[in-house]
């Protein structure tokens, strides 16, 4: 039998839970934007545009860890590219970054 509180509680367990989750999902994203290829200030160095999507593909989901599949391949900027991505199992989207640089140079 359950009376008012155990309900009250199961509720705020269930509640708390949801919440830790949320959090982890957030903090998933928030580390994404973080490391390379993140954000247009932390781009990821290739050295061609051709190996650009060779690099996405072996990139995994910092959600699931599932890969990405390419949606758009954009070029903002001379020397950037951004790749827009959806994660084939999580289904989140985001933009990864990144920098040509001439293997030449220095
Ligand atoms: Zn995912």
């Amino acid at each position: 039998m359950l009376d008012d509180s155990v309900i009250r509680r199961k509720r705020t367990q269930q509640r708390e839970r949801e919440r830790a989750l949320r959090r982890l999902v957030r903090d998933r994203e928030k580390l994404a934007a973080l490391s390379a290829g993140g954000s247009e200030e932390r781009p990821i160095h290739v050295t061609s545009a051709s190996v650009i999507e060779v690099r996405v593909r072996h990139l995994a989901c910092p959600q699931c860890s599932g890969e990405y599949k390419i949606q758009d391949h954009r070029a903002p900027a001379s020397g950037i590219r951004s790749v827009d991505v959806t994660c084939q199992i999580c289904g989140v989207s985001r933009t990864l970054w990144f920098r040509i640089v001439s293997a030449e140079a220095n």
